[in-house]
This record gives C-alpha cells, sequence and structure tokens, in this order.
C-alpha cells in the first residue's frame, strides 16, 4: 500500500472504496477523531463492545466486539487502510495483531510502555528527563525495601489507573502497607510525594519521517485527580520552561520510535525544577482546546500522523481556557437529576460548548468540556469563570 493516504487515492484491491481509518475505542478521543478524519474525506471505523459509544454513533462504520476479539479485530482489519487508539489500554496485543494487516500507528510496543507506570518512568530516566524518586513495589521483599525517603508518597497501581482512581496517598509505613494490601497487591509505583507549583502538560505529533511538531506549553489544574481546568498559554510558563519540556517531549517520542499524537504531563516544582509524571500515547484532554484555538488540532494531527499526511506546526490562534465538564453538573444539590442551562453559558463571546453524545451522566464521568477563547489570555479567563460560576463549578 502507498504509505500516503488520501481519500483520493483509492485502496488498491478495490478502486471503489473510499479510504478508511480506522480507531481502536469509541470514546470522546475517538469520536473528536472521526469527526477529524471525516473533515479531510475519510471514511472512519470504530471499534468498540458499546453500541453506543461516542464514537460509535458518529463513524461510518461501528465494530461491535471485544477489543481482543478475533472476529472483530478482523472485521476492523478488513474495514480500515489504516488504524489508531483513542485510549492507551487498548490491549497492546490488540495492536500487534492488527500490524500484521494493517499500517497501526502507535505502536504496540509503545502503547505498552505507556501502560505500565514503571516502564514509563524507565522510559523517561532512559532519554535523561527528570521523574518523581520512586520505587517499584511487586512484592512483600519489594515493599520492606522502600526507603522512608519516599513518604509521604502516593502509591499507584502500575497499570489501568486514569483519573486518579488506582492511587491512594500514604503518609507512613503502615499506611503504604495498607495501601498495598487495598490495591489488591497488584504491581504499584511508589512516587515521593512532591510540592508542585503548577502543572502542565505538551501534546507533540511525530510521523513517520520523525519529524516532530509541538503544540504550546498547557497549564492543568486537577481537583481530585481529574482535569478541571487547562489554561494557554501557560500563565506560570516561560518560553525556557515550553522549550525544556518539548525538547523532553520529543525525545521521549523519538527514543520509542514513535509514529503518532502523543501528551507527556509534567509537575513543575516549587524551586521551578520540571519532572514528567507519566505520558498518554494519543491526544489528550488537555489538548482539546486546539479544536478552538489552533489552526489544527491534536486530532487533525493524529490523522495526519497515521495517514502519512506531512505535518504542519500548529499556531494557537486565541489565548484560551478549556473547562472540563463532568456528570456532576447534570445533578443538582439535592442529588436529583438536570440538564445544565447551556443558553446562558452559549450566549457568552468566544465560548464553544462540545457535548460526547454520553447516554447518561454520572459524577466524576467527561461528560464534555467548553473552550472559551478570547483575544487576550486576560479576556478569555475572565469569560471562563463567568461560565464556570453559570455551571457551579468552583472558581480557579
Ligand atoms: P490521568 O487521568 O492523567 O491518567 P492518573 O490517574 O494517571 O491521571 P496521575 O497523573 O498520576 O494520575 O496523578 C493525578 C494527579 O495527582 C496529578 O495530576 C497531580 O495533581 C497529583 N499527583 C500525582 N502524583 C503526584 C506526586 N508524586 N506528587 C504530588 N502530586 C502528585
Ligand atoms: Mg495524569
Amino acid at each position: 500500500m502507498s504509505t500516503r493516504l488520501l481519500p483520493g487515492d483509492r485502496a488498491a484491491a478495490d478502486p471503489e472504496r473510499a479510504l478508511t481509518l480506522g480507531v481502536m475505542g469509541g470514546g470522546q478521543l475517538g469520536r473528536m477523531f472521526v469527526h477529524a478524519a471525516q473533515q479531510l474525506g475519510f471514511r472512519t471505523a470504530v471499534l468498540d463492545p458499546d453500541a453506543t459509544s461516542p464514537a460509535g454513533l458518529v463513524a461510518h462504520a461501528h465494530v461491535q466486539a471485544e477489543y481482543l476479539d478475533e472476529a472483530g479485530l478482523q472485521a476492523l482489519a478488513d474495514t480500515a487502510d489504516a488504524i489508531t487508539t483513542e485510549f492507551e489500554n487498548v490491549p497492546a496485543e490488540a495492536l500487534r495483531r492488527l500490524a500484521a494487516r494493517r499500517p497501526v500507528a502507535p505502536s504496540g510496543d509503545a502503547v505498552a510502555v505507556c501502560q505500565d507506570r514503571a516502564a514509563e518512568k524507565a522510559h523517561f530516566v532512559g532519554c535523561g528527563v527528570p521523574v518523581a524518586p520512586h520505587a517499584v513495589i511487586a512484592d512483600e521483599a519489594t515493599l520492606a525495601a522502600v526507603s522512608d525517603d519516599l513518604l509521604p508518597g502516593i502509591l499507584k497501581t502500575a497499570r489501568l489507573g486514569y483519573d486518579g482512581k488506582g492511587q491512594i496517598r500514604v503518609a507512613d509505613r503502615a499506611a503504604l502497607e495498607a495501601g498495598w494490601a487495598e490495591l489488591g497487591r497488584v504491581t504499584c509505583v511508589l512516587e515521593k510525594r512532591l510540592p508542585l507549583a503548577f502543572e502542565v502538560s505538551v501534546i507533540v505529533a511525530r510521523g513517520r519521517d520523525g519529524r516532530v511538531v509541538a503544540f504550546p506549553l498547557q497549564q492543568n489544574l486537577h481537583r481530585d485527580g481529574i482535569l478541571a481546568v487547562t489554561t494557554v498559554p501557560a500563565p506560570a510558563g516561560t518560553p525556557a520552561l515550553e522549550a525544556e519540556a518539548i525538547g523532553c517531549a520529543a525525545r521521549i517520542a523519538a527514543d520509542l520510535g514513535y509514529v503518532g499524537v502523543l501528551c507527556i504531563e509534567f509537575f513543575i516544582l516549587e524551586d521551578g525544577s520540571l519532572v514528567a509524571n507519566e505520558m498518554a500515547p494519543r491526544p489528550h484532554n488537555s489538548g482539546h482546546h486546539t479544536i478552538d484555538s489552533c489552526d489544527l488540532s491534536q486530532f487533525d494531527l493524529q490523522v495526519r500522523t497515521m495517514a502519512g499526511l506531512p505535518l504542519a506546526k500548529p499556531r494557537l490562534h486565541s489565548p484560551t481556557v478549556m473547562l472540563n465538564l463532568l456528570g456532576d453538573l447534570w445533578f443538582d444539590a439535592a442529588g436529583a437529576e438536570r440538564t445544565p442551562d447551556w443558553a446562558e453559558v452559549l450566549a457568552l463571546p468566544g465560548a464553544n460548548l462540545h457535548l460526547y453524545g454520553k447516554e447518561s451522566a454520572r459524577r466524576g464521568r467527561k461528560m464534555g468540556h467548553l473552550t472559551i477563547t478570547g483575544a487576550t489570555p486576560a479576556a478569555a479567563r475572565e469569560t471562563a469563570l463567568q461560565a464556570a460560576a453559570l455551571l457551579g463549578i468552583a472558581p480557579f
């Protein structure tokens, strides 16, 4: 197959068939990927077990199957000319199996590193990127060997954690032992709790030719372990910090032989130093603003990387603030279900509302996001604070 995929380049085996981009996973990231792929004229296919997944609802084809189901993977490979993933816990094995049939980006091997906090930290260190002091706890012996210097710390499962799930704050050795038991004695990483001044992320896209382009530094506020607010340009950032973070991300991507969109989350400590927290082998919640604030979004670049199309450097054309809309907003103070008053929010200048089409709201569930752009950072922030007040989101 040609390395260049464009809808105009008909598939060799069946010249009548428009080219199709496939994605493993049907969540909101898959939905925004599908929208970007469709903008370029591609057909789209989603594999997800859920009949009403946000991306499955808007794709041309939905393969409703479990991620390791052989018939499902074959159906996706039969339909799609290139395949990507929208969530990092897709079985790496599924991506490897698909890669035997179709171009897959990012690779199963790269995604496997991102799925394991211990491997991820080792990769960062190998790239010369600083990480939090930590220890891997895999059994009683490694638990007993943990240095007191790592306490107070945060105990995190090595695999399958997200949005603060699979994490316990541990103040002392007794709490560490109880916490490890509570997490089911699975392999964990204990990280020293660091004095954070603020948090940032960078998103890069790396093409098959090794070219890397980066989005601007993003400043992130988390609440209860879940991203709440992203502000760009990062109010506490500097050009030097941005260059350092992008340099780290580019090295991390290059050393993985990575093809696709990659997000690295960083802590900035009170002494100004930068520490890599974790990475996501896909577009990231902190980059959703790019749809409205940049001339190319993180999803546009995901499409281009997997389709072998040229990468152009994205440009931020508007200062922006993104508010995550969690399911909590769909409940009033008495716990009764309600629909937020979108009309008031949509009346604000520069407000772009994105709802993911999820069938039911749950507390902590990501239901949508609101991007506010403004002529200046102060204007975007001012409007975002108004939107937050209207929606019942705490000020930031
Ligand atoms: P995600 O949804 O981003 O995958 P996660 O569940 O993997 O989240 P982390 O990113 O590891 O969780 O941690 C969530 C948040 O907890 C961080 O953004 C940070 O605010 C805080 N945190 C995590 N580790 C530390 C640490 N070592 N020291 C201080 N704060 C921390
Ligand atoms: Mg995180």
